[in-house]
């Protein structure tokens, strides 16, 4: 870990030395945050080293990263699933019909597992080689344990996942099929949450919970490092992120910031956090002007942000404050529909909370709380093949019809398909 100085709290500020297996604070419990040399980044790594480097994976920025020097000598960043690379899609016919001259689409749904949570998943594995363990557990509302299990498997590593019963069976299906030892929780998340705590209590396996360990929000943040190097270094306007546990949105805004504090970028972009409407305690909290938590129900489809008791609270409403960002909070409708847009006019298809971010850009321009102007980049979190239900629920059946030509000709016509 070259250019990482430590992991300080962010409650009562107390400094530990960040060992692998770190996660809160010893003296208050609170959160930890790596710190890391800025200057000594600055002066080791240039934009044309990194223009000349040819992984394009998340592990191009390992000079940003928490990784152990024997680790990278030990070949582990090369040998794991290609995590991070993803595309960034000027997003002219989506731009053109909200009126936005500027628009980029992240899909992050590319990734090797399909969706964000790959990015920490690939360092929490790496962690927890660190930390000696061959066991890692997590629980999630989904996509962090499918990409910890897939990621865990390339490297022969044990999982132990919990999730709500409610996660979509997609997500469930990854999970079986990683050979992830599977906990089905009768319960919301909170409860999914407070089981697999225990369990990790009982056993001692390696913790990957978001939030809890400060490494996954590290891991995330390489979404926003892509983003500026693939915008040529111009960091944008706005970056919209749908929030659920708030460890993504607080890991972007960690990003854009270690890129400004190494001279990198020389503006940072405002955040755009969009929470349904049934579950959006960060933003509520943001809104308030408050950093108490009112825990809410979880009523939303959109399952990966249905977090009603947030882990990474704190961060991520300093985040939102610190970037001087908006909040948005989207029906369920409205995620439907953002869903269905975005496919029809890109050819990206995300799941619900994957097209949130987007859907509340749409809101947020509708109601005119961004300049038409802007330059914006919207992160398609995770793929809609996860969750077929909504998408269908979103995109509608086909026509169905026997194999009869003149039956065929009829329903064009009824329809205007070829009009
Ligand atoms: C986890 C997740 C989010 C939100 O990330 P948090 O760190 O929980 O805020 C958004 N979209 C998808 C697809 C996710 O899996
Ligand atoms: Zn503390």
């Amino acid at each position: 870990m070259k250019f990482v100085k430590s992991a300080i709290c962010i409650q009562c500020g107390e400094e530990h030395h960040a060992l692998p297996g770190l996660t809160t604070c010893r003296q208050c419990g609170g959160l930890l945050d790596i710190l890391y040399d800025y200057p000594a980044i600055a002066a080791n790594l240039s934009k044309q080293d990194l223009a000349a480097r040819q992984d394009n994976t998340m592990w191009r920025f390992r000079e940003f990263l928490p990784v152990a020097e024997e680790s990278v000598a030990a070949g582990l960043l090369s040998s794991g699933l290609k995590v991070g690379g993803s595309p960034l899609y000027p997003a002219k016919a989506l731009g053109g019909q909200l009126g936005l001259s500027s628009l980029f689409i992240k899909d992050d749904g590319l990734n090797p597992t399909a969706s964000l949570k790959d990015r920490a998943s690939a360092l929490a594995v790496i962690k927890a080689i660190e930390a000696g363990a061959d066991t890692i557990a997590c629980s999630s509302t989904g996509n962090a344990a499918s990409s910890l299990a897939g990621n865990a498997a390339a490297r022969g590593l044990k999982t132990f996942i919990f999730v709500p019963s409610r996660a979509p069976k997609g997500k469930v299906a990854q999970l079986m099929m990683f050979g992830a030892k599977v906990i089905s929780v009768e319960g919301s998340y909170e409860d999914t949450f407070r089981l697999s705590a225990e369990a990790i209590d009982r056993w001692g396996w390696y913790n990957r919970n978001a939030a809890i360990n400060p490494y996954m929000l590290e891991g995330k943040k390489t979404v926003a490092l892509e983003i500026a190097e693939q915008l040529n270094w111009q960091a944008p306007d706005y970056v919209a992120i749908s929030v659920g546990d708030g460890c993504t949105i607080a890991g972007v805004w960690k990003g854009f910031k270690d890129l400004y504090e190494t001279g990198f970028i020389d503006k940072l972009p405002r955040l755009i956090s969009v929470q349904a409407a049934g579950c959006c305690p960060i933003n509520n909290a943001v809104d308030a002007d408050s950093e108490t938590l009112v825990p809410m129900e979880e009523n939303t489809l959109a399952d990966s942000i249905a977090v009603g008791v947030p882990r990474n609270f704190l961060k991520a409403v300093r985040a939102i404050k610190e970037s001087k960002g908006i909040t948005v909070n989207v029906s369920d409708q409205e995620i439907l529909e953002a869903m269905a847009l975005l496919g029809k006019t890109q050819g990206v298809f995300g799941e619900p909370a994957g097209v949130t971010g987007t859907a509340g850009l749409i809101k947020a321009l509708a109601e005119k709380r961004i300049p038409a102007d802007a330059t914006v980049v919207s992160v398609v979190t995770g793929n809609g093949l996860k969750d077929i239900a909504n998408a269908i629920n979103a995109a509608g059946q086909p026509l169905l019809l026997p194999p009869d030509l003149e039956r065929l000709a009829g329903e064009f016509k009824n329809l205007g398909w070829l009009s």
